[in-house]
């Protein structure tokens, strides 16, 4: 059965779920979407948390996370530690086209992020944004752990939107009202996984180039492209970025 909502539909189901649980979400979206939704996580202890519950809901349930070519070792040990932890996960590892990645870093140079916030937002969109499109483009839904108190970009999300930057897919943010506090409570209450970088003073995980630790009293993303000022901490995966300068460069290694 195919799912289709359109705004009015995502705005009363966000509605709905407002002051749910997350599970509640979860439980309605992976009954309704079935086979045609997933979660997306970078080994966050946001996604950690999504994929618990979702796990515990429907052990079937897709899960993916990109493979940008440039992540920390850890991130790659820690998707076999999740293996480990939830037995059969459907854990989908993937992974940009490495005929795209070529030709930016023949172009660019591998480090070309270092340079200019164009140069890094076109990295991000080469290594992240087009595997991720390409994901997507056979799902109805995804699902996120997205919190609005992460940053500023994100106070305005909803549990249940429309994701226009996608194909207008649905897209599921069920832990939208949760606090960091609620998130490390989970973890510690369910005995979650989590990436040993946080150990390291690390609060978002990332590329390894791209990502550092923070210091006490740091922004939680403070220390993702922490070289840059004026840009946003975001890399394009879920909010649009219009920053101008490197469309073009992007459509000549597409090639479209
Ligand atoms: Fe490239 Fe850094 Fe973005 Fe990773 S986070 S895709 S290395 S710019």
């Amino acid at each position: 059965m195919t799912v289709w909502l359109d705004e009015l539909d995502a705005g009363e189901l966000a509605i709905r779920f407002e002051g749910e649980e997350p599970q509640a979400l979860l439980e309605w979206a992976l009954e309704e979407f079935g086979y045609r939704i997933a979660i997306s996580t970078a080994f966050q202890v946001d996604g950690s948390v999504v994929l618990d519950m979702a796990f515990a809901i429907d052990p079937d349930v897709r899960v993916f996370t990109i493979d940008t070519g440039r992540l920390p070792e850890e991130s790659l040990d820690f998707a076999d530690t999740l293996r480990e932890r939830y037995p059969g996960i459907n854990l989908e590892v993937v992974q940009p086209d490495p005929e795209h990645v070529r030709r930016m870093v023949e172009a660019k140079g591998r480090d070309l992020f270092r340079e200019s916030v164009e140069n890094r937002l076109l990295c991000c969109q080469v290594r992240k944004v087009q595997p991720l499109l390409r994901q997507l483009d056979g799902l109805e839904a995804w699902i996120t752990g997205l919190r609005r108190d992460q940053w500023a970009t994100r106070t305005n999300i909803r549990k249940v939107e429309i994701d226009h930057d996608h194909g207008a897919i649905v897209k599921l943010n069920p832990l939208a009202e949760w606090t960091a506090r609620d998130v490390w409570t989970y973890l510690k209450e369910n005995d979650v996984p989590i990436h040993p970088l946080y150990a390291r003073g690390f609060t978002s995980i990332g590329c390894a180039p791209c990502t550092r630790a923070v210091e006490p009293g740091e922004d939680e993303r403070a220390g993702r492209w922490w070289w840059e000022s004026n840009a946003p901490k975001e890399c394009g995966m879920h909010c649009s970025i219009e920053h101008g300068g490197f469309e073009h460069e992007l459509k000549a290694i597409l090639g479209k």
